[in-house]
């Protein structure tokens, strides 16, 4: 299996989306093609190390964890990713694939959970979706809005009203952290009486910027 540049594998609690509360292994490959405002994992920019696909198999083996997530950075800019969510579907993982949205999704194995980031105006990146993607994305995926201020979230709400992206998928809106509060997002959300799940990152509430161990 070829080899994919990482910065960190972690056990933690998974912090977002549906899943949250379970137990999970990490892998956080390394380089992003996007440079979001409120980014928080700048960290991940670098190459990291090499590890081949089989040893981040047997590394997730090991943690005794049946869930995986797959993040970055940008995991889908490294071509080998493909075949390491092919190789850990084959071990029998449930594998989550947090991607920026900014790549083309048609490749992604169906059995992966898809949790799509649907960059704002906020983020500085919103031009950089790939078009086709809302195509891909399916009822057990997860579309996720991060919001960085009201008019971000009018944008969103539009969004999600135009599309409909309720009546295919689940769709997903976080706060950015510094930039909105959770109280005041809940209390929108609430007057817009949209189907559409708030999200606070659990794992920053029990352990700050710490991410488990
Ligand atoms: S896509 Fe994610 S990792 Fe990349 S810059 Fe944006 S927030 Fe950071």
């Amino acid at each position: 299996m070829e080899t994919l540049h990482i910065t960190e594998t972690f056990v933690s609690i998974q912090g977002e989306g549906l899943a949250a509360g379970l137990p999970c292994f990490f892998i956080r490959l390394s380089g992003c093609n996007l440079r979001c405002t409120y980014c928080d994992t700048r960290y991940a920019y670098t190459p990291g190390r090499k590890v081949s696909g089989k040893e981040l198999i047997d590394f997730w083996k090991a943690s005794g964890i049946k869930l995986v997530q797959i993040t970055g950075g940008e995991p889908l800019i490294q071509p080998a990713v493909y075949r390491l969510m092919s190789g850990l579907l084959k071990q029998g993982a449930r594998v989550l694939l947090e991607t920026n949205g900014s790549m083309s999704l048609k490749r992604v194995p169906f059995k992966v959970i898809k949790i799509v980031d649907r960059k704002t105006p906020g983020s500085g990146m919103a031009g950089s979706w790939f078009p086709l993607n809302m195509r891909y994305i399916n009822h057990n995926d997860q579309l996720k809005y991060v919001l960085t201020s009201e008019d971000d979230f009018r944008w969103a709400v539009r969004e999600v009203e135009e599309l409909d992206l309720c009546s295919f998928t689940q769709v997903l809106f976080s706060p950015a952290a510094n930039f909105m509060s959770p109280e005041r997002l809940a209390e929108l959300m609430l007057k817009a009486r949209l189907p559409v799940r708030l999200q606070l990152q659990l794992h920053k509430i029990l352990w700050g910027d710490e991410q488990g161990i």
